[in-house]
């Protein structure tokens, strides 16, 4: 029999009610004769919840203690859809991270998962059960419970499915796909049926949600077919790009097409006067980014320029901002500087930038709305501006008309 892997966001088992229509399209896989490993988020806000507590606790929580919390989540969520399952009459038993095989590296709040051994899945599997996981959620080699990083239950559903060669991975949420933009904001945005691994992974690193961008780097790597799907949806049929998205390797496209425009709000960026200190620049900068390691701190972008360095920052996973900065205060004063009023809006698509077309396109648009541009930084198959924080879904939709709804033939 063939293994799917379902994933099911945090709305999608945000109460009971919809935990039970998970727990019903869960079993209707199942008896459509394929072997069901099932990985679920924590429910509805719960994760932020636990958050908002160990910040009342603790302005910087220590990282091994916040993943301890926040696995939690999970854990609910996981045992009350096995509990509904079998109350359907489907044979359900779930299973942590860790009793998943999940291994990952010693990094907590955002870990790397760097094994999967599923033997005890496979077990369940080959008893006929339908396999319940908490998603978002590993165990160090040095046997400390992980997380995953903000939106890492994707991951968890991929790597499983590449773990266990499962003819696809579905994850499922309040969205049926990978949309031109994120519909909330962009009223006009239409869904796309199929993406690219490089595609994709550009709009999830830019800040669309809906699918984690480890999660796609996974799926690319295994070549694992990724079907985002609505919860609300029927079983994909003969073609599930038709109500839903497909991703997987290489569709064709034309060359230059912007398929998609995201943005990313709560990002820091830093400016470093390299030239401040009497020490060499070069050297001061190691120390600053030496600085942002120690407090766990990913940067997204990077870039040196004469006396000046900047760099952005997500603080989806940084935990001990307040930390941070007086470490930084304390270290380097007024040679570092932090901005915290910008947002990054991205354009995304294969060969955009072979010529400077697009990037002139934007940066005009932008300026005729008077939106005032803070940075500009491309790749292959992303441009994306910093603007003003409080400007940016505007800037969403102006560029979603500038590339999008002007565009002859719409993203297929
Ligand atoms: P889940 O809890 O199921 O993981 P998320 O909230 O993480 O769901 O992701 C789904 C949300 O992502 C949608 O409700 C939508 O507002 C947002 N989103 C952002 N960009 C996009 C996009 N390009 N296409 C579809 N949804 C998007
Ligand atoms: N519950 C976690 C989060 O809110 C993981 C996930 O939903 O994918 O980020
Ligand atoms: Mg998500």
């Amino acid at each position: 029999m063939s293994i799917v892997v379902q994933k099911y966001g945090g709305s999608s088992v945000a109460d009971v009610a919809k935990l039970k229509q998970v727990a019903d399209r869960v079993v209707r896989t199942r008896r459509s004769g394929h072997d069901v490993v099932v990985v679920v988020s924590a429910m509805g806000d719960t994760t932020d919840e636990l958050l908002g507590l160990a910040k009342q606790v603790s302005p910087n929580p220590d990282r091994r203690e916040l993943d301890m919390l926040l696995t939690a989540g999970e854990r609910v969520s996981m045992a009350l859809l096995s509990m509904a399952i079998r109350e359907l009459g489907g044979d359900a038993v779930s299973f942590t991270g860790s009793q998943s095989g999940i291994i990952t590296n010693d990094r907590h709040a955002d870990a790397r998962i760097i094994e999967v051994r599923p033997v005890r899945v496979q077990d369940e599997l080959a008893r006929g059960k339908i396999v319940v996981i908490a998603g978002y959620q590993g165990v160090s080699y040095k046997r400390d419970v992980t997380t995953l990083g903000r939106g890492g239950s994707d991951t968890t559903a991929v790597a499983m499915a590449a773990a266990l060669g499962a003819e696809y991975c579905e994850i499922c949420s309040d969205v049926d796909g990978v949309y031109t933009a994120d519909p909330r904001v962009v009223p006009a945005a239409h869904r796309i049926g199929t993406l690219s691994y490089e595609e994709t992974q550009e709009l999830a690193e830019s800040g669309a949600r809906v699918l984690n961008a480890q999660a796609v780097e996974f799926a690319k790597e295994k070549g694992i077919a990724i079907y985002a799907r609505a919860t609300a949806s029927p079983l994909p049929g003969a073609d599930p790009a038709a109500d839903g998205t497909v991703v997987r390797r290489h569709p064709p496209r034309m060359p230059g097409t912007v398929v998609g425009v995201a943005s990313e709000k709560d990002v820091l960026l830093f400016e470093i006067e390299t030239s401040a200190r009497e020490s060499s620049g070069e050297r001061l900068a190691l120390h600053v980014l030496e600085v942002l390691d120690e407090h766990h701190v990913a940067g997204k972008q990077l870039r040196v320029s004469g006396d000046r360095l900047t760099l952005v920052v997500s603080r989806e996973n940084l935990h001990e901002e307040p930390r941070m900065r007086a470490a930084l205060a304390a270290r380097f004063g007024d040679a570092v500087r932090i901005v915290d009023t910008l947002g990054a809006l991205s354009v995304v698509g294969a060969g955009i930038n072979a010529s400077f077309e697009n990037v002139r396109r934007g940066s005009a648009a932008l300026a005729a709305h008077g939106i005032a541009i803070d940075g500009l930084a491309t790749s292959s198959f992303r441009i994306t501006w910093m603007i003003e924080r409080a400007r940016l879904d505007e800037g969403v939709r102006l560029l979603h008309r500038t590339f999008i709804e002007g565009q002859q033939t719409p993203v297929p």
